[in-house]
Parts: C-alpha cells; structure tokens; sequence
C-alpha cells in the first residue's frame, strides 16, 4: 500500500525531500498545510512547485480515520467512533471547557493491561495504532469542529487546545508511535502545543517512563488508583510486574532536575474499594514529597462491572484529608457519561486478538515488554 503523509514527521519528511534533492525545508511547509491549516489536497499547496506537488501525489496517500457517528452529550462533549482501514473501531472524546478544548486521544486498538474497573479492558486487544491513526484522530476533530463553527478558544483559534492520551489503551505500551505523534503535537509547524497542554497518562510502564523523559518533554498522568500494591495489583495487573515503589521511584526521576514538572495522579473512586479514609492516609504518605496533583475520578459504570461508584461525600471526605496532607487534590468533574463518553467507558469495536478469555494469566509480555 502507498505510503500514507500522516504516517510521516518532520524528521522523516525531510528524509524523504532530502533523497528526492529538495531542500530540509520542504518538510516544514508540508507540515504547515496539513496539520496547522488543514490543507491536504497537494493542488492547494501552493509554495510548492507544479513538479513537486506531482511528486508528492506519488508517494503519498492521505487516508484518515473514517467517521462512523458523532454523537454529543447535553454537557456538550462529543465522541467520535472512528473506523480504522481494517475495519476496527476507535473512541474519540472532545471535552469543551470555557477557557480550553481537550481532546481525549486513543492510542491502541483495544488495551492489553485488563484494569479490572475499565470497559475498554473488557474489548480486549488488537494492535497498536499507527502514527497516521493517532495524527488522524487529531485532524478529523479539530477541522469538522472548525467546519461546523466550533466556538474558537484558544489564540491559535484552534478548537484543540489540550491533548490528552487518556483514551482506549496504553499510550506507553506503543512507544514509537506515541513519542513520534507527541512530537507533532508540539512541533511549531503542526499543531504547536506547549509541553502543558499535552498529557501522556500511564498505568505505569516503569521503563518507558524513564525513556520518556529523555526523549520528549510532556506532562505525564500516573493511574494510580489505590496506595498499597496488594489493592493494586487487584485493579491494575501491571503491577504485578511494576509495582509501587518502582512507579514512584520512576515519577522521583521524572520530575527531577526540572521545577516546573507535577505528575498528575488519577484515583479512581470505586465504592468500599480504595476510598477510605485510611486509603486516604496511605496515599499521603506514598506520595511524600513528590510534586502532585491528585484527580479523584468518580468511577464510571459500565455494563457487566460489579463496582459502583464512591458516594459523594466519601469522595468530598477523601479530597479534604489530602488536602489536610499538603495534596493539591481536585475531583474530576464527570463530563460525557450520557453518551458513555467518559473516564473508562470507551469502548470502540474491538477484534480481540488476545484471546484473554481463555488465558489464565492476565499480564501478557510481548505487549509491552
Ligand atoms: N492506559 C492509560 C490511558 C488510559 S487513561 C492509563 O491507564 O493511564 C483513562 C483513565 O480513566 C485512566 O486513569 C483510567 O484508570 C481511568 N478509568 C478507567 N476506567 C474508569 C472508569 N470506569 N471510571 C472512571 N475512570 C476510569
């Protein structure tokens, strides 16, 4: 199959004009048509040279993800199914704020880490997304955003101001790609976001953590969801291979030797789970002297799970005693959940290929090795 433009950074785009005798800097305007202006009909590039344009059409395809339905909760966040060129299905979320526009992108088809409290667990896994896919999901969102006059916050008079790597899958698990799309999301020739506005959120792939921080600079989410690794290891099986105090140590690193990092730390609120008061306190001092913010995320139902959600006042309690302990904690407000939009509840349509209901055990290496 031809290649696809959206599979291509800066860096290999100026190979590619590099081998073909163009100048490095050929790469830079095609970025700026495509993904800062939305352009991808080659006729309209028009800095670019009849002869060029023509060979560019030989070499690049631009195939996007295919928008199956757009359905929008009466809070105003949208969720895209997407489908994929082998016929998989992916969620999209868009959560308008007054001040700000977050995209909630997927990274894989399906998640292979089967967090007991997440649906997208339930769908099993597929495969990685590619980069185009990933780079896609960006693009189809903010240019139909734009086309339907979407009120326009942010200075770059982008719908999209925030992105975050909170939809289905792990984004660490599928590093490549990930690192390559978080690139172009901050390129000032794509999309232009400051490391702030784009968040990487991980169950805690200790290894890639630390690969992270070398390579791209990016705020960083932690699914935490509980203070002591026999509860950990129950609702997130990676921690069975990276438990706690390996998390920890590899956020220790993440942020030192750098002031402006916090690590943000999501806590889902499951009823009688992880939601006492003395989880409240474990978590305190786990999280000594480490820069944080904790997001209590009020768990989300979905169909066949056995949890329920914490009830308010627990989650106002649990707030107030981190708070008490020099957290800076806030609740996460639930936006989407009539159109199962929200935290843990997308779903897509998903081709198991891990065939994990025959399997006993849970973890499987070569996904994330
Ligand atoms: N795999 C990555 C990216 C997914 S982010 C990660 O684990 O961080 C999705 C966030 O929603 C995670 O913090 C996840 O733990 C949380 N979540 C999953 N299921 C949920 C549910 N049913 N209700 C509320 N939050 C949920």
């Amino acid at each position: 199959m031809m290649n696809n433009l959206f599979d291509f950074d800066q860096a290999d785009l100026t190979a590619f004009f590099v081998e073909h005798g163009e100048k490095p800097f050929r790469a830079t305007q095609v970025l700026q048509w495509v993904h800062q202006r939305g352009v991808i009909d080659y006729a309209e590039m028009t800095n670019l040279s009849k002869a060029l344009r023509q060979r560019m059409q030989e070499h690049f395809e631009v195939r996007l993800p295919e928008v199956v339905t757009c359905q929008q909760s009466a809070d105003g966040t949208r969720k895209w199914l997407l489908r994929l060129e082998d016929g998989n299905c992916i969620e999209m979320v868009f959560i308008p704020e007054s001040d700000r526009g977050t995209l909630c992108v997927s990274s894989q088809v399906g998640c292979a880490l089967d967090c007991s409290f997440c649906s997208t667990a339930q769908q099993g896994f597929n495969r990685n997304l590619t980069l185009a896919e990933i780079m896609g999901q960006l693009w189809v969102a903010e240019h139909s955003l734009r086309a339907e006059g979407f009120q326009l916050c942010d200075l770059n008079q982008r719908a999209i101001s925030n992105v975050v790597m909170m939809g289905m899958g792990e984004p660490l698990a599928n590093f490549n790609n990930v690192v390559k799309a978080l690139g172009l999301m901050m390129n000032d020739f794509s999309y232009g976001l400051s490391w702030r506005r784009v968040t990487v959120s991980t169950a805690g792939m200790v290894p890639a953590i630390r690969r992270l921080k070398s390579l791209c600079d990016v705020s960083l989410a932690i699914s935490l969801h509980a203070p002591t690794d026999d509860l950990r290891n129950e609702l997130v099986p990676l921690n069975r291979k990276y438990p706690l105090a390996e998390v920890l140590a590899a956020c220790h690193e993440f942020v030192a030797d750098s002031q402006r990092r916090r690590i943000t730390i999501e806590y889902v609120m499951l009823h009688e789970v992880n939601d006492t008061p003395a989880h409240a306190r474990a978590l305190i001092k786990l999280l000594r002297d480490l820069p944080v913010k904790v997001n209590l995320i009020p768990f989300n139902p979905f169909p066949q799970t056995h949890y329920q959600r914490s009830r308010p006042e627990v989650i106002e309690l649990f707030r107030d005693i981190l708070w008490k302990g020099g957290i800076v904690t806030v609740t996460r407000k639930t936006r989407g959940d009539d159109i199962d939009a929200a935290c843990g509840q997308l779903a897509g349509k998903v081709t198991d290929r891990s065939r994990r209901h025959l399997k006993q055990i849970p973890i499987r290496q070569e996904h994330y090795g």
